[in-house]
């Protein structure tokens, strides 16, 4: 898969529409993700943050857990827009690539923006020293 699939820049677009609904009164950091799944369904997904700090979601897992509860197929892309963290793009966290490991394998395509540039890698390039095998 390329960077230029079409696929991606959708997803982004997606990740950025998903970011403006973010719930984020504690930090501000706004997190929107898109997931594209083998069946071309989008699924997007908003940061949820709550009072108890360990209760908030990733706007990833959001969007992963979701490609479940709606049948929408196996992950390909993921795609998440933030701003930036101390000047470099932000990457999921560890929990959120743990998670597309499982559901979408190591060929999952993780893309991440914060607007106006982008970088992408496969998942297996990002995760390999995670615990689970995928
Ligand atoms: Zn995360």
């Amino acid at each position: 898969m390329k960077q230029t699939d079409p696929r991606i820049r959708d997803a982004l677009i997606d990740a950025a529409s998903a970011q403006n609904l973010s719930y984020v009164p504690y930090s501000g950091f706004k997190m929107g993700a898109a997931v594209v799944t083998d069946q071309n369904n989008v699924i997007q997904g908003a940061i949820v943050e709550n009072v108890s700090l360990g209760l908030s979601m990733c706007a990833e897992r959001a969007a992963l857990f979701a490609t479940v509860a709606q049948n929408a197929g196996k992950p390909e892309i993921l795609a998440l827009i933030s701003r930036p963290t101390a000047g470099n793009l932000t990457w999921p966290c560890g929990a959120c690539l743990q998670v597309a490991l499982e559901l979408g394998g190591k060929d999952l395509v993780v893309v991440v923006s914060d607007g106006s540039r982008e970088e992408s890698a496969k998942l297996g390039e990002l995760a390999s020293k995670l615990p689970y095998k995928g």
